[in-house]
């Protein structure tokens, strides 16, 4: 217990939250797939970085998240990891099957958190997709897209709603954009993601919230929306 509290000291990584999962240190503590292992290495990937060393137990364990960390610290690598592991746990159920959405508050993001999903699955039985002026892709495992794309895709009347029925994980990247800023239609985000939450209704689907700086408004969203949040800061809380 003391050296779990000495390396997150270390690393300024501060929990809250019942029965935190313990952050891991080496890579090889996740048991990677070979191919996942060379695709890090192939990106200079050795070492978790803070922010995922603490939220990759955290959704391995399938639990809400709302976390925070710095700019440049690694959130990316912090849900992909865990999403993609997930997945290549379940995927004899979920082939063709829509398993994960990433949400990105802008399409230029969107396709950056894209690229990094193509690099990291490179050679593994996982298809991810950007969803860009096309149609819902119809076998994409993973799909990535701002909430605006995300709508008017399955408002198409071709559409098949029963689609999101299937989906696990719902990833918020930049989540303080969507929420705080008014710019960018905040308001009309937390609609959206009622509305997500509403179609997907499964009990199994988790929400995993990434954001630089901490919003009290989103805080005030997950406590009253999730049960058994997890919620991690990097550094401190206001950043
Ligand atoms: P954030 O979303 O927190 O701003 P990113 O996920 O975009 O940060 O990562 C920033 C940079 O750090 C990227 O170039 C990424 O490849 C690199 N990176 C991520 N994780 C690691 C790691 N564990 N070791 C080394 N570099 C990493
Ligand atoms: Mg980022």
């Amino acid at each position: 217990y003391e050296k779990i509290q000495h390396l997150k000291k270390l690393n300024r990584i501060y929990t809250w939250g019942e029965d935190i999962p313990n952050p891991f240190i080496d890579f090889s503590e996740l048991k990677l797939p070979e191919v996942l292992i060379k695709n890090l290495t192939t990106f200079q990937i050795k070492e978790p970085t803070p922010i995922q060393m603490q939220s990759i137990p955290i959704l391995l364990a399938k639990r809400d998240l709302l976390a925070c960390a710095p700019t440049g610290s690694g959130k990316t690598l912090a849900f992909i990891l865990p999403v993609v592991l997930n997945y290549l746990k379940l995927k004899k159920s979920f082939q063709r099957r829509l398993f994960a959405i990433v949400l990105e508050p802008t399409r230029v993001l969107a396709r950056q958190t894209y690229m990094n999903f193509v690099k990291t699955c490179h050679n593994l039985p996982i298809t991810c997709a950007f969803l860009d002026d096309n149609r819902f892709p119809e076998k994409a495992n993973i799909i990535i897209s701002s909430p605006k794309r995300l709508i008017f895709s399955w408002n198409q009347p071709d559409f098949d709603k029963t689609r999101l029925k299937s989906l696990r994980w719902l990833i918020v990247d930049e989540s303080d954009r969507l929420f705080d800023h008014s710019d960018s239609s905040g308001q009309n985000f937390k609609d959206q993601l009622d509305a997500i939450i509403h179609e997907c209704n499964g009990k199994f689907l988790k929400l995993a919230f990434f954001s630089a700086t901490f919003s009290y408004e989103l805080e005030d969203w997950c406590k009253n929306k999730l049960n058994d949040l997890a919620t991690i800061c990097i550094g401190s809380r206001n950043s």
